[in-house]
């Protein structure tokens, strides 16, 4: 005889009926997150709290489509996650200013040893957009200064697709990002000194939210390589 499903009664804090629709919504998800994890499942939050030692750290955009945990369909605890506009890594600077991703990096890497470094791009990424089209409206104060740690993907996809039509330049726009965070993670002494020991290995992939494909960027080519292809015709909703 098949076992019978406890019921859940949710009973929500009077609060969260002031709360604003968003946040209601929002905090039922964590509502459905606590009982998955933590009423359900007892033995992965037991082990994360001694620590975690995630599988591999994620640079990806701060873009509301791509969450590489929602995209890789990991548990909590999987993933070490830096986001942030169209996913750039700066190249190393140690001055006194703050540097989010590079105490980020640092905290993954010297502290909790990540083996693997996946830098993740996405298709229709508006900050490589506002990289290419200029369509800056003169108020922004952060972006464009941010966008300039890939000025040089611009120069690359100017001079190799001068006349291509606007979403081709995109596309190799958004590739060279990864490439460029890719060569700027390098100039970290210790992801150096760890990727030339054979500890640390780096890799670009590009979320094709188009079709649903992932790509992988090729070591030996350059280019980049379905490592997932579109879901089939046939398959899709
Ligand atoms: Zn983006």
């Amino acid at each position: 005889m098949p076992l019978k499903r406890p019921r859940h009664h949710v009973h929500y804090h009077p609060r969260l009926r002031r709360q604003a629709p968003a946040l209601v919504r929002l905090a039922a998800g964590f509502r459905r997150f606590q009982r998955r994890w933590f009423c359900e499942d007892h033995n992965l939050y037991a082990d994360l709290r001694e620590g975690q030692n995630p599988l591999a750290l994620v640079i990806a955009c701060s873009d509301s489509r791509v969450d590489p945990v929602l995209l890789t369909d990991s548990r909590p605890g999987d993933l070490f996650v830096i986001r942030n506009v169209a996913n750039l890594v700066p190249p190393y600077a140690p001055d006194l200013t703050c540097h989010g991703v590079s105490a980020a990096l640092e905290y993954a890497v010297r502290h909790l040893h990540v083996c693997d470094i996946i830098v993740m791009g996405h298709a229709g990424c508006g900050g490589i957009r506002s990289l290419l089209e200029d369509d800056s409206t003169g108020e922004d104060e952060f972006l464009g200064v941010w966008m300039q740690v890939i000025a040089r993907a611009r120069k690359i996809v100017d001079r190799l697709l001068p006349d291509a039509d606007p979403a081709e330049r995109r596309r190799a726009c958004e590739m060279w990002g990864i490439r460029i965070s890719l060569e700027n993670l390098l100039t970290f002494p210790w992801i150096r000194t760890a990727a030339d020991r054979g500890d640390l290995t780096l890799h670009g992939w590009y979320f094709d939210l188009d079709n649903g494909g992932l790509l992988q960027l090729d070591d030996q080519t350059g280019e980049f390589l379905p490592l997932i292809r579109p879901c089939p015709a046939g398959e899709r909703a």
